[in-house]
């Protein structure tokens, strides 16, 4: 399949876990891509992984922080400079944050985490929905958490951030479709990646492998989910498929935010 033919997908946090795994896959279907991420090593790697399923790729590459508005208008022009469009956008940077009562949870801590998950969305849909709905077209996925529709505890900031991120995605939906332009949010349970492993280490640094073997024993699959699982559900969120779904939040959990 290659639904990604001739389109343009910008993709934030691309240097590593569930932004890594989308960018494989629409390199796989033929995207041209702007990849985001405050790591630079981390986008190298994504580049060179790209580069070996899929040798013909256009990719830029933007070290760039989704916390700081003009970068993300900066990110936004160079691929408008570059490609002429915004076909899709990935907007997935994040962090978890550390781990705390709401009573001992740090004020700076929750402004640094709402700043990067809340306002880093916000930047991002702000500068691309314009672009887009000046093509009359395009599709964003915004990257929510299973923390954006149910409480997990010990991550107010998480919580009030990727809950924040679930309105803008309704908010904006409603605004946009009549533009031609569909807004989703994904809602990932626990996926492994290297901020599930930072997680599990705030829990019990040494010993985390077997803190994660408990923590998926109530999963209804019983398991981690994996990123190219997320990559899959995200390029068809992202495709042409998809262009009738708007507004929704997508769960993709095995099952846990159902289970009572
Ligand atoms: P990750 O840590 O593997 O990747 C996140 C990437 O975002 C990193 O490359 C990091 O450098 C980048 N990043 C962080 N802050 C940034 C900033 N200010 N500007 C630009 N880039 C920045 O984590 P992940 O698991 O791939 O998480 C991706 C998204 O998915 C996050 O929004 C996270 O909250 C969300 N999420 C993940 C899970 C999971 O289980 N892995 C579950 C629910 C939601």
């Amino acid at each position: 399949m290659k639904r990604f033919e001739e389109k343009v997908v910008i993709v934030t946090g691309a240097g590593s876990g569930l932004g890594q795994a989308a960018t494989l896959q629409l390199a796989e279907e033929g995207a041209k891509l702007v990849l985001v991420d405050l790591n630079e090593a981390g986008l190298k790697e994504t580049e060179e992984k790209v580069a070996a399923i899929a040798p013909q790729a256009e990719v830029l590459l933007i070290a760039a922080n989704v916390a700081d508005e003009d970068a993300v208008k900066g990110f936004v022009d160079a691929t408008v400079d570059k490609f002429g469009k915004i076909d899709g956008f990935f907007n997935n940077a994040g962090i978890e944050g550390k781990q705390n009562l709401t009573e001992d949870f740090g004020i700076d801590e929750f402004q640094k985490v709402v700043s990067i998950n809340l306002n880093g969305v916000f930047y991002g849909m702000k500068y691309v929905l314009k672009v887009m709905k000046e093509q009359g077209s395009g599709s964003i996925v915004n990257t929510a958490s299973v923390g954006g529709i149910r409480g997990v505890g010990n991550q107010s900031g998480y919580a009030a951030s990727k809950h924040g991120v679930v309105g803008l995605t309704r908010n904006s939906a409603i605004e946009y479709g009549q533009f031609g332009v569909s807004i989703k949010a994904i809602a990932p349970g626990a996926i492994m990646t290297p901020m599930v492993e930072g997680s599990l280490r705030q829990i019990d640094g040494d010993n985390w492998e077997e803190v994660g073997k408990e923590f998926v024993k109530p999963n209804p699959m019983r398991r981690f989910g994996k990123p190219e699982e997320v990559g899959y559900l995200v390029a068809f969120l992202l495709s042409n498929q998809a262009d009738f779904i708007n507004g929704v939040v997508v769960p993709i959990d095995g099952g846990q935010s159902y289970k009572y």
